[in-house]
């Protein structure tokens, strides 16, 4: 049995079919996925998603980097509230994203200080996202991170020094179908091994990231939980360790960090 601790199911492009995603998920063994919530609105979404299939879906909520530009007092007392909901089991997806900069630096990082303070309010583990931001990422999430539960870095693409940084905080280590790469994945690939097993889970980050190398190639490019199956192969293959392994592994790792 495995967990995607990474879906973003409350997604458009899962309007239409969430039922046949969520049954196509159970029967390839993936038994639990955490909506991701990427901002107020999302977040709602997402936990009236999880309201509707209790025991398998459950929900972050937090705002995304991205949208850092429209959270404003109002919407962080919001998000405090939706974080008290029985469904939300981490804040986030929260960090620091300098790469399209979709929202301006300044506003980022008030966001993200803002959700860590939540967290450790909450006593609630946070669901991290990074992009060309280390320095700032590391720097801010060092003043937290003793008094936060747990942590993970979702969707982890970074360098060795990075991930060395990463796991002498003590953060979890998100990795995606990104590892399915054959273009940009290869740094991951090499580098995984080097994730201790209790600290590693494993996403999708559906519907993104289709992984490139599933064989037949799907039709669409929409990515979804029934290819978790699929990255889990390819992260053993990295550690040159049997699919179980991993399996167990990461399984064991997200109930406890999520407290499932
Ligand atoms: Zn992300």
């Amino acid at each position: 049995m495995l967990v995607d601790i990474g879906a973003n199911l409350s997604s458009p492009r899962f309007d239409k079919d969430i039922d046949e995603v969520i049954t196509r998920a159970i029967s390839s063994g993936v038994g639990q996925m955490i909506v991701t919530g990427t901002s107020v609105t999302e977040s709602e979404k997402a936990i009236a998603l999880s309201a509707g299939y209790p025991g398998i879906l459950y929900s972050t909520a937090g705002i995304h980097p991205h949208n850092a530009k429209d959270s404003s007092l109002a919407s962080l007392e919001q998000l405090s509230v939706l974080l008290d909901s029985r469904y939300v089991v981490a804040v986030g997806e929260c960090g620091l994203d300098f790469n399209r900069n979709f929202s301006v630096p300044k506003d980022q990082l008030r966001c993200f200080t803002a959700q860590l303070e939540l967290a450790v309010e909450k006593k609630m583990p946070v669901f991290l996202h990074q992009r060309d931001a280390h320095s700032d990422f590391a720097r801010i999430l060092a003043q937290y991170i003793d008094r936060l539960p747990a942590a993970v870095a979702h969707c982890f693409t970074g360098n060795e020094d990075e991930l060395i940084q990463y796991l002498d905080m003590g953060l979890y280590i998100g990795i995606t179908g990104w590892v399915c790469d054959e273009r940009r994945g290869l740094d991951l690939k090499s580098l995984v091994h080097k994730i201790p097993l209790q600290r590693l889970m494993i996403e999708t980050d559906a519907p993104y990231l289709l992984p490139r190398d599933l064989k037949p190639k799907p039709k669409s490019s929409r990515n979804e939980p029934a290819y978790l199956p699929h990255i889990c192969q390819v992260v053993a293959d990295c550690y040159g360790r049997p699919y179980t392994e991993i399996e167990t592994h990461s399984y064991n790792n997200s109930l406890r960090f999520f407290n499932i």
